[in-house]
């Protein structure tokens, strides 16, 4: 938090400074000024870059009539990203969530497994876990990179959780608690490093759901390691509001080359032959990325060092123009890694004061959004597993994101 001691809101301790949200709220207001001049506004969340040879790429599609699931640009694509994460093998899928589903049934999530992840995401992470039949079992996240805690992860697992065989088996449930998906919260990488030997130490298959986090890296002692390649399978998503978009559409990324065979046989139908006949061997997926939407994708992933780099900037102003700042903290890259900043966000000491702000921001042209509503908290999974989920409620009552988009500050060329 600040280290200003700053009560907020709350009626006086004599001998503290009071500070109300109000006065949060108009300080807050003029340091986004200073970044985003207010009269230049209305400031996005995060508005796609249609930039480079998008609209070249695309015509093509057009030109020639391979909009659909057949053509060149998947291939290529899927070839752009194993070279920008490293991973020995990337398959486009139609949406992030498929790319999560398909994964989590590849490493063989079955009905009535119970799969970790924390309440502290977007809802598609837990929804994919339901899709297999299984159920979320909801884990605490801590506060830097706001990805699950490994020290409050394993200790709960020492608690709760006992190895039969190569299972880990809940002692409460019954169910085998099958694998753990961390996610990339607003592209920050989460502490792969530490959750990796926790999932060693406790017979776990990790998912890693980079979603949010395509660029985002892990720092280590033979240099940066993309996030989503910790995991078995990393999972990416490039609907209109991340840092690349295909329109909608996702990725898997993976090292392993008979997961990567499965992977794609599970989201092109089975198909079993290239030949004149339609034979397929499984119930699977028509989840492939239609080649359209890869055009799209490799125009977006050729400036895509530009758009980090964009945004990288703004990040920067941002973290400068909030040092100091009463009430308030902007949440930088964890000292473990590099962030996307996909979004940027502020955590507040106070609920009500990031109430505040955020009407005010809004109000003002800056269009914020509250932090993740906890899943936990929503109906259908109300009697979902859950760990103690102290820091995930203090988060999302708390912090606000920014807008991040890479255009804002002028510096993409359409
Ligand atoms: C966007 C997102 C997804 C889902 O991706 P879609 O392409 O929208 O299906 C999954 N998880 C997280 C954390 C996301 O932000």
């Amino acid at each position: 938090m600040s280290d200003t001691l700053f009560e907020v809101g709350v009626e006086g301790t004599p001998d503290q400074p009071v500070r109300r949200s109000k006065d949060i709220a108009g300080d807050v207001l003029a340091r986004m000024d200073a970044v985003l001049p207010r009269a230049a506004g209305p400031y996005p969340l995060h508005a796609p870059e249609i930039d480079g040879n998008a609209w070249d790429y695309v015509k093509d599609c057009l030109d020639t009539g391979w909009v659909s699931s057949v053509g060149a640009w998947v291939d290529r694509f899927e070839d752009m990203l194993t070279k920008i994460t490293g991973a020995r093998h990337a398959i486009a899928t139609v949406n992030g969530t498929a790319a999560l589903h398909a994964a989590l049934l590849t490493v063989g999530v079955q009905p009535g497994d119970e799969v970790l992840v924390p309440s502290f995401t977007f809802v598609a992470t837990a929804n994919a876990i339901s899709y297999c039949g299984a159920a979320p079992h909801f884990v605490d996240c801590e506060d830097t990179g706001l990805g699950t805690d490994p020290g409050a992860l394993d200790a709960y697992l020492d608690t709760i959780g006992e190895i039969h065989g190569d299972c880990l088996i809940n002692r409460e449930t019954h169910a085998i608690i099958r694998a753990m998906v961390p996610v990339h919260c607003y592209g920050n990488p989460s502490n792969m490093r530490a959750l990796c030997d926790i999932a060693a130490r406790h017979q776990l298959t990790i998912i890693e759901d980079a979603a949010e986090s395509l660029g985002s890296t892990l720092s280590g002692t033979d240099g940066a390691t993309h996030t989503g390649r910790f995991g078995r399978i990393g999972a990416f998503s490039f609907n209109g509001n991340k840092t690349i978009t295909t329109g909608g559409g996702g990725a898997l990324i993976t090292d392993d080359d008979l997961l990567a065979r499965r992977l794609r046989h599970l989201t092109t139908t089975a198909r079993v032959n290239d030949g004149a006949e339609l034979v397929h061997d499984m119930v699977a997926y028509n989840y492939r990325l239609p080649n359209i939407n890869a055009a799209l994708g490799c125009a977006q992933l050729e400036t895509l060092d530009t758009k980090l780099a964009a945004k990288r900037n703004l990040s920067a102003r941002y973290k400068a123009a909030f040092a100091g700042a009463p009430g308030v903290r902007y949440l930088a890259s964890p000292p473990w890694g590099e962030t996307n900043n996909w979004l940027c966000g502020l955590l507040f000491d106070d609920p009500q004061a990031r109430d505040l702000v955020l009407t005010r921001l809004n109000d003002a042209g800056y269009q914020c959004r509250p932090f993740w509503t906890p899943l936990h908290t929503m109906k259908m999974y109300a009697d979902a597993p859950r760990a103690p989920l102290e820091m995930t409620r203090r988060l999302s009552g708390c912090g606000l994101t920014l807008p991040s988009g890479a255009g804002l500050m002028g510096e993409i060329k359409r």
